[in-house]
């Protein structure tokens, strides 16, 4: 064998692409393709294993060994040297074969002449479909240009392969590449809501479609601009500051180091000059380094896999001039947007009219676009890992944002059944919303005042559409984690306004801004701490630099005009930093009413409570603030001493405990004392059970997420306090860890909805 030089490369490309032009079946293809290998690259042998059902590799075209072996040697993954290749995803070149240790003899093949054996996997997506391999009488070792021409040509075959032309599709479910059958996962549910539609990738994969070049010239030129644009994309995030949240500046880094890796690059111009599109180039190259990490154990390099698959996802898009994101294309009507992970903005691109759910392989209940889903009503799911690698564009899906269960291209029956779920579901809504106008008052006859929390524009037809009393938590940080810049005074102004416009009349209790932990803004220098969420956050940030809280007074007494006005501060630890919050902001009310403006006819500013050290300061803190709100999420974290974010700890204490119901038991009775009006907004105020163990501790005001208004004014209307306070007393003296069972014993005795 004389190695083919790049030239000898293109000519055979040239050949298969005729090849592959004529209309004749995969298997004469196949054929045909063997002996144009073998001709060109001057072997005696050329052979195509392929995997077929049941995972062994089956010898489907020889040109050199006895034809009567095709479609009879098979051997195991593992087996033998082809097996070997199969296993390990990685090229064979061998001078003397037979004095391999793997090598296994095969009579009927009748290959015992041949010395010199070279091998390829044929990969899709970093797994092998089978080994294409050329045999040599005499003993040789080929050079690397000739292993790199069988792989360009094992490339091509992959295409084939994966067309399901050849074999049963079956065999690509076993290399885990099948996208046709049912696939269920279960990920952790994050925001309610169940959706069935059709999958819409958040970050479009491209079909390489073209995979033999007609100019290598210019698919030089095409891979130098994609690569230039790839790498000014990087640099350009990289170098916008050191704002971005650990993760994200990983999965870039990861990103520049292989945009930069000369070697990688190199290796992709090297496929071109064999004869490849730059498009199949990136895919070749990208399946074989895909291969290499497959076989990584080491855990961290694994984890690049992702990585690698978005920046050669990403040079295939700028190759193709394909969007970014699928915000950009024309969405059906029933979109499911799968991602692997996905910033607030992002989902806020959207037309929201057409997404039905979000199901990302990352994500935690607390991530921001968390928030933002459960603000739009969007059902979302998250940790479904794998579900990218298996969905494709169009797709059925199933979301079902309740228990957390998706299903890709589900059968009839499951179908069937969630069509039954959605059924059920909306005759469920129907019934909260025949509540609406009905009033909050359990049947002995007391009133509740039930309230939203809101943040995005979005958030303000839920008013009117659940009835609520009015809005007990605006959180402004919203506004800031989704702009690309800090919101200037008028857009801050102006969204404030539309909230007290919407409100109309109805009470707003407005939040300062809550940033830091793990609220980033995009904009802020971003400061590395142990343990951000007893950092440097919400009411220390806006005390340690005051211009940003008296810039957000301002807009609010501008939106306020005149009228009523309740703002609150965050994570207040101590009263001085009330004291001195509520100085700096009347600062401000002092200065709008020299220039002539009309101050507030009514301003109330309260204190959040959620740090347990202002549980020693009840009293002084409720002789100072106007109103109080019991942030549960905050409290319980720096209670339990667990992070809220933690899926591990995610169950580890139950809000439901005597402790954490002493420890509101006591706000609420100071409050009583002091008569100022106190409310829960954290998450507890959002779950039926939870909130019954409020109403029954003195809590007459709950905030919470607009889907939950529906089902907690149920369980107001079917309560008596009277019986629940006495039970729910007793409780907080209840040497029980959780007292969860006993609430829910409760409530079934007594037919309260729930
Ligand atoms: C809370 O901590 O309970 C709260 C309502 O604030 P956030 O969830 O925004 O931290
Ligand atoms: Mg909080």
């Amino acid at each position: 064998m004389t190695g083919p030089t790049p030239g000898a490369a293109r000519l055979i490309l040239r050949r298969l692409r005729e090849v592959m032009a004529e209309g004749t079946s995969a298997q004469a293809r196949l054929d045909k393709i063997v002996r144009v290998v073998a001709a060109n690259v001057v072997a005696e042998v050329c052979s195509i294993y392929i995997v077929v059902p049941g995972g062994e590799l089956e010898l489907f075209a020889t040109e050199g060994l006895n034809p009567s072996a095709v479609h009879r040697t098979r051997m195991k993954k593992g087996e033998g040297l082809v097996g070997d290749i199969a296993l390990n995803a990685r090229p064979l070149n061998l001078a003397d074969a037979q004095s391999h240790p793997n090598f296994s003899y095969k009579p009927e093949t009748g290959e015992d002449p041949f010395q010199s054996f070279v091998g390829v996997p044929i990969l899709r997506g970093g797994r092998a479909l089978g080994v294409l391999v050329v045999q040599n009488k005499t003993r040789r070792v080929y050079d690397e240009e000739e292993v790199e021409t069988l792989q360009t040509i094992a490339m091509v075959l992959a295409e084939m392969v994966g067309a399901g032309d050849l074999v049963d599709p079956t065999v690509l479910e076993e290399t885990g590449l099948r996208r046709d059958r049912p696939f269920r996962i279960r990920g952790t549910p994050i925001a309610d809501g169940v959706a069935i539609g059709q999958v819409v990738l958040h970050e479009p994969r491209v079909v390489v479609e073209r995979l033999i070049a007609e100019d290598l010239g210019h698919e030089r030129q095409r891979l130098a601009r994609a690569i230039e644009e790839l790498r000014a994309f990087v640099d350009d995030i990289l170098s916008a500051g050191p704002t971005l949240e650990g993760e994200t500046r990983d999965v870039l880094e990861a990103y520049q180091m292989f945009a930069n890796d000369s070697g990688w690059v190199e290796r992709i111009r090297e496929a071109i000059d064999t004869g490849l599109t730059a498009e199949a180039a990136v895919e070749k190259v990208h399946s074989e380094t895909r291969a290499r990490l497959l076989r990584q154990s080491d855990p961290y390099l694994r984890e690049r896999l992702h990585d690698l698959d978005d920046l050669a996802n990403r040079l295939l898009r700028h190759l193709a001039g394909v969007a970014d994101t699928a915000s950009r294309l024309a969405l059906p009507p029933d979109a499911v947007l799968i991602a692997r992970s996905m910033g607030p903005a992002e989902l806020l691109e959207y037309d929201r009219a057409r997404i039905q759910a979000v199901v990302l392989e990352e994500g935690s209940p607390t991530s921001h676009v968390a928030i933002v889903a459960r603000a739009l009503g969007i059902p979302l799911v998250g940790r479904c890992g794998e579900l990218l690698d298996r969905s494709e564009t169009g797709n059925a899906i199933i979301v079902d944002g309740e228990t957390g269960d998706v299903h890709l291209r589900p059968t009839g029956e499951v179908r069937a059944a969630y069509e039954a779920k959605l059924a059920m579901r909306a005759q469920r809504q129907a019934a909260y919303a025949a509540l609406r106008d009905l009033p909050a008052v359990t049947l002995d006859g007391v009133g509740i005042a039930l309230n939203l929390n809101a943040g995005l524009r979005s958030d303000l037809p839920h008013l009117d559409e659940t009835g609520a009393a009015g809005i007990g938590l605006f959180r402004t940080e919203l506004q800031f984690m989704i702009n690309p810049r800090m919101p200037r005074l008028q857009a801050q102004a102006d969204l404030y306004r539309a909230v007290l416009a919407a409100a109309n009349g109805r009470p707003v209790a407005f939040r300062t801004l809550d940033v830091g932990g793990d609220k980033v803004l995009p904009y802020a220098e971003a400061l590395r701490e142990e343990n951000p969420a007893l950092g440097w956050r919400a009411i220390r940030i806006a005390l340690d630099r005051p211009a940003l809280l008296r810039y957000q007074a301002r807009a609010f007494l501008l939106a306020a005009q005149g009228g009523e006005l309740n703002v609150m501060f965050p994570m207040v630890a101590e009263v001085d930093e009330f004291v001195r919050a509520k100085e700096v902001f009347m600062r401000e009310v002092n200065r709008l009413a020299q220039s002539g403006r009309a101050a507030p006819e009514r301003l109330r500013l309260g204190v959040m409570i959620e740090v347990p050290a202002l549980l020693w300061q009840l009293r002084q803190l409720f002789s100072l603030a106007d109103f109080v709100s019991v942030g549960t999420n905050d409290l319980l974290q720096f209670l339990f001493a667990t992070d809220r974010g933690n899926p591990r700890l995610g169950d580890r204490y139950d809000a439901l405990s005597p402790a954490a119901l002493s420890a509101l038991s006591q706000i609420v009775k100071t409050g009583a004392a002091y008569k100022v009006p106190v409310t829960v907004c954290g998450e507890m105020a959002s779950r039926p059970i939870e909130a019954m163990a409020l109403l029954g501790l003195g809590f007459r005001s709950l905030s919470m997420t607009p889907a939950a208004v529906g089902p907690i004014k149920a369980m107001v209307r079917s309560l008596r306090i009277d019986e629940l306070s006495e039970f729910v007393a007793k409780l907080c003296a209840s040497p029980q860890r959780s007292v969860r069972e006993s609430l829910k014993e409760f409530a079934l005795n007594k037919g309260v909805a729930l």
